[in-house]
């Protein structure tokens, strides 16, 4: 078990407990629960004494992220792909959390279909789910739903500039079709939906390793192993970095968030970084005499991507508090230390 995860999770329930929030004895499912983000909720919610169910087909999320909650009585994993179904347990749940979905573009490129069907079909069963148990329903999406945006800083009313049949709509038309999907239900049946749209979170945990690797993290171990950091293109595209814990604050929040019923809220950090700039500053801070080469740039890749975070303001007060140059300092730290 990682200090550093540790000691992020402890400043959230911190956090959560000057404000008063209440989390114990409440059944949350959460799909894609052993993946980057799902196993910090996961682990924040355990922690805070919520029974946790946790769904993940293992295709990305890995279970040495969750095999210290094994040993907890309110954490169970079951080894089950959305795209068949929830699996049935006998249990009511209070919370639905759909978060099973390949999310690293060179990944979820070569898995199109399963990619498309995470969301659509993941979304349709849980939704269900919801509907059976009365349960609040959250579904995380994502900036990739604004594809190629053209208003920067993005807000959430922003309609998107999307390439519906290009290499990365499995995602991004997957993730739109969930929206879709979870808003139809919130208008048809009345249930209980918030959806936030996260731009870019990495923190340890996130992979870095071949096909999963997201630019952060790769660089990470590509500047760690002294190999050449790969950036695509000119490197002036841009993406706004939110460290893991700033976006696990904030789902936390929003799961308790009255107000945000029916909502749909930018998690994002407002500081928008070029690629060429992060790779400049992960080879500062980790000391590497890599150099960095320039591959070919990706198809359909977003030239800028910057959320306006004023919803999440307003609705969570919550703003993000980690600079980039922290968090990378405790990612960097994480992958120094061997975890994977
Ligand atoms: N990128 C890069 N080199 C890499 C991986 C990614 O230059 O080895 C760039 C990629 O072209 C994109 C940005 O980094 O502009 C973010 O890529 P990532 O794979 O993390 O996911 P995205 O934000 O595009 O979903």
């Amino acid at each position: 078990m990682s200090e550093i995860v540790e000691k992020d999770i402890m400043d959230i329930i911190r956090e959560l407990k000057e404000r008063g929030l209440d989390y114990s004895d409440e059944v949350f499912l959460i799909t894609g629960g052993a993946g980057f983000l799902g196993s910090w909720l996961s682990e924040l919610l355990v922690k805070l004494g919520s029974k946790v169910i946790c769904i993940d087909n293992l295709a990305t999320g890995k279970l040495s992220f969750i095999k210290h909650l094994l040993n907890f009585d309110n954490f169970k994993f079951i080894k089950g792909d959305v795209t068949r179904g929830v699996p049935k347990i006998d249990t009511s749940y209070d919370y639905v959390i759909h978060m099973a979905s390949r999310a690293s573009p060179d990944d979820y490129m070569r898995y199109p279909v399963e990619t498309a069907l995470a969301n659509a079909l993941g979304a349709y069963y849980t939704l269900e789910l919801v509907r059976k148990n009365d349960a609040v329903y959250l579904l995380t999406s994502t900036s990739e739903v604004y594809g190629d945006a053209e208003v920067v800083p993005t807000p959430e009313t922003y309609w998107g500039r999307v390439n519906p049949i290009g290499v990365r709509a499995c995602y991004d038309e997957g993730k739109r079709f969930s929206e879709a999907l979870a808003m139809s239900y919130y208008r048809e049946y009345g249930l209980d939906v918030r959806i936030s749209r996260i731009f870019n979170s990495y923190g340890p945990r996130l992979r870095g390793d071949g096909a999963y690797g997201r630019v952060v993290t790769r660089f990470i171990l590509q500047a760690l192993e002294n190999k050449p950091l790969t950036v695509h293109g000119d490197g002036l595209q841009t993406r706004s970095f939110t460290y893991v814990k700033d976006t696990i604050l904030a789902h936390a929040l929003l799961l308790k968030c009255e107000r945000c019923r029916g909502e749909v809220i930018n998690i994002g950090n407002n500081k928008e970084t070029t690629i060429i700039e992060l790779a400049k500053l992960i080879l500062e801070l980790t000391n590497s005499k890599s150099r960095i080469v320039y591959t070919k740039p990706r198809e359909d890749d977003p030239r800028r991507r910057k959320p306006d975070i004023s919803k999440a303001r307003k609705l969570l007060s919550w703003n993000p508090q980690t600079s980039l140059r922290e968090g990378l300092k405790k990612t960097i730290e994480w992958y120094r230390r061997g975890y994977k």
